[in-house]
């Protein structure tokens, strides 16, 4: 059988097996609703309590500020839309950047065609938000600032603490998509002045279709999901009681080894990234050097096209990503790559690499053997490489 080398850990991750086993019970022995009101159902309250909890001090929060959801783009919508229609009187203008998870842009521009105006943030060569920029863009109408922690395709960590500040000092609301920082970085909602936070259960090792949105006492927000009174009247539903016990096991995990995952990552990261940059020539890392999640790594390689490396890496065994895997299937280049401007040939030409602490020294030397391979392949069919090494050869006679 061909090994499958599993290095698209932003895309989702594997389910770990205590998370599973976590949660066959509530499938088939305690499927109570937890709204009835009779003994049978106690197990599901216990474990929805609970995890609350679990979740509330992993980010410094009190349980009732944590609200269950199908996963981060729900999060992502919830706190944008409602924070939208509920301070909507005190003005509609919204801060975020270009470099956002689609949940989050594709939501800001539903709010602006329905009479929200929206500043979308530049960000550096490194896909960090410009903070003076920030400062400039807010008006007295600016009713919510979103950014994210950590950027899903090429890692970049955001100076969230100085972000939460300037919001804090202009009495405007900070959202952050947390959903590839948390379980990777630790987070306090307080030290960082964070108001709304949106997490994914799939993103760190729990299971798929359940995350949470964080939202601080004392903030209006709407209903989301008109329903029935489950998260205190705000989403209705019956809640996902295995997912949500998946999820609180997944949490107790990921916080227990945080640091010591950090690093495994981190040390078969930089790996790859010394020898993909040493052995590929005409070859960058996106990103930021060091600000970045430790199981990131994001490649341009210049003259060829990433989707054929992919392919061609699918072939071999290895799953990679050209972008977000949202955007895979479009001919559109990253808006991602382009934010940090990357001109659109060599935007096309990215591979983004994501590790998890599962991944072996062995799996990064078939990779970057692999890539070397390839990469070298595609380029002696490439028109623009042959026109490239013509000229530089003239230049150097
Ligand atoms: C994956 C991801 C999302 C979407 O989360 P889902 O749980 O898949 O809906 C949102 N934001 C970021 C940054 C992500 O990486």
């Amino acid at each position: 059988m061909k090994q499958t080398i599993y290095l698209d850990n932003a895309a989702t991750t594997r389910t770990r097996p205590e998370v599973v086993e976590a949660m066959i019970p509530y499938f088939s022995q305690y499927y109570g609703n937890p709204s009835s009101i009779y003994e049978f159902s106690t197990p599901c309250k216990k474990v929805i309590a609970r995890t609350r909890e679990t979740i509330a001090s992993s980010i410094g929060a009190k349980a009732n500020e944590i609200y269950f959801t199908a996963g981060g783009t729900e999060s992502d919508n919830w706190a944008i839309k409602a924070t939208a229609e509920a301070y909507q009187a005190k003005g509609k203008h919204i801060i975020t950047s270009r470099i956002e998870h689609h949940a989050v842009l594709h939501t800001c521009e539903y709010l602006e065609k329905r009479g929200f105006q929206v500043t979308y943030l530049d960000v550096d060569e490194n896909g960090v938000v410009k903070l003076d920029q920030l400062k400039k863009a807010i008006r007295p109408d600016t009713i919510l600032i979103s950014i994210m922690f950590a950027n899903n395709e090429i890692g970049t960590i955001q100076p969230i603490k100085e972000i939460g500040e300037i919001a804090r000092s202009h009495g405007i609301l900070f959202h952050t998509d947390a959903v590839q920082a948390y379980a990777h970085v630790p987070i306090s909602v307080d030290a960082y002045n964070i108001d709304m936070m949106s997490v994914s259960g799939h993103k760190f090792n729990g299971p798929k279709g359940i995350g949470f949105l964080y939202i601080r006492t004392g903030i209006k927000s709407r209903s989301f999901i008109h329903g029935g009174a489950q998260e205190r009247k705000r989403r209705g539903g019956t809640e996902n009681v295995p997912g949500i016990a998946g999820m609180g096991k997944a949490v107790e995990l990921a916080m227990a080894d945080m640091e010591q995952r950090g690093e495994k990552e981190r040390e078969l990261r930089d790996y790859l990234i010394k020898r993909v940059l040493e052995e590929v020539p005409y070859t960058r890392l996106n990103g930021h050097r060091t600000n970045r999640l430790s199981n990131n790594a994001n490649f341009a390689f210049q003259f060829i096209e990433g989707e054929s490396l992919l392919i061609k890496l699918d072939m071999e065994g290895i799953c990679g990503s050209s972008g977000s895997a949202c955007t895979s299937g479009s001919l559109d280049p990253s808006h991602v790559l382009l934010a940090i401007g990357l001109p659109h040939e060599i935007a096309h030409g990215s591979l983004r690499l994501t590790l998890s602490q599962e991944n072996t020294w062995e799996e990064m030397d078939y990779t970057v053997e692999k890539i070397k391979e390839i990469v070298a392949y595609l380029r002696n069919m490439s028109p623009l490489y042959e026109d490239f090494m013509r000229k530089s050869s003239a230049a150097a006679r």
